[in-house]
């Protein structure tokens, strides 16, 4: 079986009741999208009633300073892998006047604000931290721990001397383009007036955290935290564990996904009782974390981290190449979802054989899945509410060799608050709709408000060229060429999620996006450009080809449980990204790598000033 990893890859799926498990699958999301009726989250705003609960623990107080007056060449919105990564690019290009300007106290971006216990990267860390191969840090584990990786960002920012040129504590609150001087004037919450010839900005996918919406949240008189503000102050411990101050302690957690999964472990380990109160199971596949082999990382070959990233792209998003070394949860998904493929015979691959090959194979993925968790569960109870029953993919998958086996302590609950859900918070309980939970501490692993606005995500407007606005621009439908460049904002480079490669690897998209960045202002450089921006008419054509790439997947994102993947379900709202991502990812990266290497700057206007 290959949920571990090995590379026992059989596709089995004769025994498997398709329609039986058609019909549960459709009954989960038909509850789910009931439940989501009742208006099941709220973002936390800044300034609202909520605003506390995105309050920086980590650094409690701003540091003095005098609002700046400044003129640079490029400023970059974020401090985390990707504003890193844009910084590194540009320096290596020779742009020495950059500005990086973050909310945080420091750089690391989403590795800055969770820091919770558990906390690793879930992709391999090999590939998932960039430029190891420049920087030489051989990461200590297979999947790193979050303050290791957040180590490396400080590393990276140091390395390229990027700390003397960051404003930390800065929230971008304005931007505009002055189109007479051809630069984005930039206001902060420092007041703060940046003038800048470019700019990087990014929306963050994972910045606004979501609460439960039910009354009572700010009246429970024990502490209550959002998983992305872990407050160590009432837990005791650290990101490795031994929350030590919960031992007399009776602590309630909401939210299964991937943050609630490496969490949980923790404080069924430490608390006198831990209830979780969990919606849609999370499916758990094997990790096999390990510490790195040193003598392995010294012998890799020079390339070999956009190789073995490479590879890892093309495997998981299902090219129908294998050449990746990687051998864990993800690439045996994919390869066991080939073999289903491969066992195809030629000349019958209508697109509806292949789509029903890829469910069987998925299909007996899962229940296997199902099975390993009658396995390791003793409580039976507890094993048939902690089954997933959607396709892998529907939501980001786990894996963990401690998530399940934590709930055969005799101190863990789950409640299943699909069947009876949350009514309210009391100053001293949660209360579903059959019974009341008294509560020392209450953790919120509710996820992250993902399906609204560009700009309500980053907390700013963008007015562009002749004083249209961006939300103007995306009201109807996100338009961009590339995913980077919009028609009417001029030297504004974006790096948010639409219209470009989906792939479980994020840090590849980061480096392919500041790969390109970095080689048009080059040129724009070298050949006196002062503005760049892309044409109406290839705006539209690169939108309609992203969307109808994105439209392959409707099928299966209709039939998914709500999520984040497919937006809570709601896939025809123009915020909506599951339809605007580009697939397959490798496809995408050869795409935006021709178009350089054609050297024709297709699709793009540039101007004298
Ligand atoms: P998430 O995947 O959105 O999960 C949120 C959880 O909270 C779900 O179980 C959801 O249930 C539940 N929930 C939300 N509102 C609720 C309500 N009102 N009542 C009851 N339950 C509610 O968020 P996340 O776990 O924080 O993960 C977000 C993303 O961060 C991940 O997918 C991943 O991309 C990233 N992440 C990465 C790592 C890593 O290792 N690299 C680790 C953690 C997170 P439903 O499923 O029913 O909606």
């Amino acid at each position: 079986m290959s949920p571990n990893g090995s590379q026992d890859q059989e596709s089995r799926g004769t025994d498997i009741d398709a329609d039986r498990l058609r019909e549960r699958y459709e009954a989960e999301r038909a509850l789910r999208l009931k439940l989501r009726e009742r208006g099941d989250v709220q973002p936390v705003e800044r300034g609202g009633r909520l605003a506390r609960f995105g309050d920086d623990l980590f650094a409690p107080s701003a540091a003095e300073r005098a609002p700046r007056r400044s003129r640079t060449d490029v400023l970059i919105i974020g401090a985390g892998f990707g504003g890193l990564l844009a910084a590194v690019q540009l320096r290596k290009a020779g742009f020495a006047d950059i500005v990086l300007v973050d909310v945080a106290a420091d750089v690391g971006g989403t590795w800055y604000w969770n820091r919770y216990p558990g906390i690793r990267c879930d992709t391999e860390s090999y590939i998932y931290l960039p430029l190891l191969e420049e920087t030489g840090f051989m990461p200590s584990e297979r999947y790193a721990p979050g303050a290791e990786i957040l180590d490396y960002a400080r590393l990276l920012a140091r390395r390229y001397d990027l700390y003397d040129r960051a404003l930390f504590q800065t929230r971008v609150t304005g931007l505009e383009w002055r189109q007479g001087q051809g630069r984005w004037r930039v206001e902060t919450d420092r007041g703060d007036e940046l003038d800048a010839r470019f700019v990087i900005t990014q929306s963050g996918l994972f910045g606004r955290p979501q609460l439960p919406a039910v009354p009572g949240l700010t009246s429970f008189g024990g502490a209550v935290f959002h998983t992305s503000r872990w407050d160590y102050g009432v837990t005791g411990g650290t990101a490795a564990g031994d929350l030590d101050r919960l031992a007399d302690l009776d602590v309630g957690i909401v939210g299964t996904g991937c943050t609630g999964l490496q969490i949980i472990p923790h404080l069924a380990a430490a608390a006198r009782s831990l209830t979780v109160f969990q919606r849609t199971a999370i499916q758990v596949a094997v990790r096999g974390n390990a510490p790195t082999d040193g003598e392995w990382f010294a012998r890799l070959a020079p390339g070999w981290q956009a190789r073995r990233t490479r590879a890892f792209d093309d495997l998981t998003t299902m090219t129908g190449k294998d050449e990746s070394e990687i051998y864990d949860g993800w690439t045996a998904f994919a390869r066991h979802q080939l073999t289903a493929l491969r066992q195809i015979p030629a000349g019958e691959r209508s697109p509806g054989v292949v789509d029903a090959a890829l469910e069987q194979s998925d299909f007996a993925w899962n229940e296997r899945l199902r099975a390993q968790v009658d396995d390791i569960v003793r409580d039976p109870r507890k094993a048939a509410l902690l089954k997933a029953y959607y396709r892998t993919h529907c939501k980001r998958p786990g894996y963990s060799d401690d998530y399940l086996q934590a709930f055969n302590r005799a101190n863990v609950t789950i409640v299943d608050v699909a069947a009876s859900p949350i009514e309210r918070i009391e100053r001293d309980a949660l209360v579903t709709s059959d019974r009341r939970y008294p509560l020392d501490v209450l953790v919120l692993a509710t996820g992250f408000h993902l399906g609204s606005s560009w700009g309500e995500r980053a907390g700013y407007d963008i007015v562009g060229r002749d004083g249209v606005t961006l939300s103007q621009k995306w009201k109807e439908e996100v338009v961009t060429y590339h995913g980077f460049h919009v028609h009417g904002f001029p030297n504004m480079f974006f790096m948010g999620p639409h219209h470009v490669a989906a792939t479980p690897n994020v840090t590849r998209l980061l480096t392919e996006q500041t790969t390109h960045f970095a080689f048009i202002l080059g040129h724009m450089r070298d050949h006196g450009h002062a503005t760049v921006e892309a044409t109406a008419e290839a705006e539209a054509e690169w939108s309609a080809l992203a969307r109808s790439r994105g439209e392959e997947k409707r099928q299966l994102f209709e039939q998914c449980t709500p999520g984040y993947v497919n937006n809570q379900g709601r896939l025809d709202t123009p915020n909506a990204v599951a339809l605007h991502r580009y697939s397959p990812a490798t496809e995408y990266f050869d795409l935006i790598a021709g178009w350089r290497a054609a050297g024709s700057f297709e699709g793009l206007a540039f101007g004298a000033s």
